[in-house]
């Protein structure tokens, strides 16, 4: 079976571990992987999401914080701090660098970021081990989620700062008026993503937010026209719990954005994919299960399971209760 999924960072990369370890040896993963919250710094190209879905499949990641790599060490963050160098609130740590070092080399020799990718791939998801992973960026155009937030010193009271510097920077805190995503409507999906949707058996929507991470997965056009064509079922996992985000600023930009702050209304707003949506099937966390009747109005297969990630198992069961409805939605 061929799977291809859609994927944030952390909500995505480790349901997708779990995955990984619940499908049979001789199955293919595909990770289509947001590249909206890339960010440029100290001359560097950074891919926060792509990093993590391949160090956290890779077994390199520092699962205590959910990004950057284990046994880190962040001399060169101090270094460049004491000569004052900004900005000062990104961590960078010198394991981690090596990664964006070898992004930047091959991108100023003109590989794009898929090739690029493919090569810093190779280290953490070797081709030989079963299942396979193949971790394509969305896009190989420049793709940057700008959040908008009031500014007085503005002439038009608002101002638009970089996604990494709204959520790292000033910790989600200011109220959010709108998410503008910079150079999506332009974007074409990167070499093999089209072909790994309309290819797929199943396509999966992980726990991911649904605006800065799958949201902007679905902003390039091919990939929305690609999960609207292809004749494998698509089933989402919901990142809203109990009327709010595990974790992360899922919440603040769907209050930004006045959508409710629940697992019915993520589906809805996805839609189905009988009515020009994106959805077939969708599962929402087992206390959320009277919820499940208005989903399946919206003409969306809705299942309550646990869709907590506490641990190994909890996040493999979330894993089998996906591939169970990609079953009944293929038969
Ligand atoms: P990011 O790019 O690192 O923010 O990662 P993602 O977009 O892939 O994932 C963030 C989303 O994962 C958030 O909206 C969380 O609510 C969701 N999430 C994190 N842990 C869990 C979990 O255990 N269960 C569920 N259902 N969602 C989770
Ligand atoms: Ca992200």
């Amino acid at each position: 079976m061929h799977i291809t999924a859609l994927s944030g960072g952390i909500g995505g990369a480790r349901f997708l571990r779990g995955l990984r370890r619940v499908v049979s040896p001789d199955d293919e993963l595909t990770v289509i992987g947001n590249t909206a919250d890339d960010i440029w710094l100290f001359g560097l190209k950074i891919c926060p999401d792509l990093d993590t879905v391949m160090y956290t499949l890779g077994d390199g990641i520092d699962d205590d914080r959910g990004w950057g790599r284990r046994d880190e060490t962040w001399q060169i963050k101090d270094e460049l701090a004491a000569y004052g160098v900004e900005p000062t609130w990104f961590g960078l740590g010198d394991r981690d660098l090596a990664t964006h070092i070898v992004r930047t080399q091959m991108l100023s020799a003109g590989y794009p970021l898929s090739a690029v990718t493919k090569a810093l791939s190779a280290r953490w998801l070797p081709e030989s081990e079963r299942p396979p992973v193949r971790l394509l960026p969305m896009s190989d155009d420049r793709v940057e989620t700008h959040i908008v937030i009031d500014d007085e010193a503005e002439p038009s009271g608002r101002r638009a700062i970089h996604f990494q510097e709204y959520w790292v920077r000033r910790h989600a805190e200011p109220t959010v008026r709108d998410v503008v995503v910079v150079g999506v409507d332009e974007a074409a999906a990167a070499p093999g993503v089209v072909d790994a949707i309309l290819d797929a058996d199943a396509v999966i929507l992980p726990p991911s937010n649904p605006i800065v991470s799958i949201g902007t997965v679905l902003g390039v056009k091919d990939i929305a026209v690609g999960l609207r064509d292809t004749r494998a079922p698509v089933v989402g996992l919901s990142p809203i719990v109990e009327g709010a985000a595990v974790r992360g600023m899922a919440d603040q930009l769907l209050s930004g954005l006045g959508i409710e702050n629940s697992a019915a209304s993520i589906a809805e707003h996805y839609g189905a994919r009988r009515h020009g949506g994106y959805l077939d099937g969708w599962l929402v966390h087992d206390a959320d299960r009277d919820l499940v009747p208005r989903i399946e109005q919206a003409d969306i297969a809705a299942r309550a399971v646990p869709l907590l990630m506490r641990d190994r198992a909890a996040t493999d069961a979330m894993a089998v209760a996906t591939l169970d409805l990609v079953e009944e939605l293929r038969t």
